[in-house]
């Protein structure tokens, strides 16, 4: 009888020798992967619903679309109706770039860049920026504009459609730093979005960065720039230098060769 018994598994032998049955042997418990752990994890594991539910801290409402497509906690920065966040960066005067009729501005060439009034540090950025439909001019020389998170780091427009550059400088690259993931223009004339999600960089009180900043960008609605680590400024010539800085303004730049690049709807939120 033993024998017999003993070439079948445990539960069939169990209850053929005529022994009481018993809990069914629970699964063993999976190896702990090494790797990154929870402190909030740790110990006995819930066994119902309501030990995992959080009700607080309660996210504040914000509805979208609500200031002409702004949403409710935006700062609105440009919507048509003058240049009231913005000065020139050259000398903080009043701003000398286009207002268009129909909602835009448009770079006034070799005027300089301008820049927002107000400093920030980590943001949501969203704004919509055209090239023309007249092509003119190659390469970096087409239709070349940026915008600066921090005043020192360029996130490229730039009329690529037909139109090869060094792909570290084409639109939507974080110049010279980060190729993007795709080229996503809509053609020459019509009007890009860009959405930005930037996060500065940590400094010690010695001024050494210690930690860096990070972007990432959304243009069309195509993920280009997957947060991805600002190495410093954004130079035409050299390496990135990391100055220690704070706060900074939002700068929108005149490349000095009639881009002629318009820009609308531009707000923000502050993270
Ligand atoms: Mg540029």
């Amino acid at each position: 009888m033993i024998r017999i018994c003993s070439v079948l598994f445990l539960g069939i032998l169990f209850v053929g020798c005529g022994q009481k049955e018993s809990t069914p042997p629970q699964p063993p418990e999976p190896p702990t992967p090494p790797g990154i752990s929870y402190p909030e994890y740790q110990g006995q594991e819930p066994t119902t619903p309501e030990e995992t539910e959080a009700y607080e801290p309660v996210p504040p409402v914000v509805t979208p679309d609500s200031q002409n497509g702004a949403p409710s906690d935006a700062l609105v920065l440009f919507d048509g109706s003058g240049f009231e966040q913005w000065t020139m960066t050259r000398d903080s005067s009043e701003v000398i770039w286009h207002l268009n009729e129909d909602g835009s501005m448009t770079v006034a060439d070799k005027t300089g860049d301008i820049q927002t009034k107000q400093n920030f540090g980590d943001l949501q950025l969203h704004l919509e920026w055209r090239s023309p439909a007249d092509i003119q001019g190659a390469g970096q020389s087409r239709a070349n504009s940026g915008v600066f998170l921090n005043n020192l780091y360029e996130v490229q427009v730039l009329d690529n459609n037909d139109n090869t550059t060094y792909v570290n400088g084409q639109v939507a690259s974080l110049y010279k730093q980060h190729i993007p993931l795709a080229m996503a223009s809509v053609p020459s004339g019509e009007w890009n979005t860009y959405d930005i999600i930037y996060r500065a960089p940590d400094f010690d009180a010695a001024g050494n960065k210690v930690k860096s900043g990070t972007i990432t960008v959304i243009h069309n609605g195509v993920l280009v720039q997957d947060h991805v680590e600002i190495k410093g400024t954004t130079p035409y010539i050299g390496w990135p230098k990391n100055p220690p800085h704070g706060k900074g303004p939002i700068r929108l730049q005149d490349h000095g060769d009639n881009s002629r690049v318009s820009y609308r709807n531009i707000w923000i939120r502050e993270l």
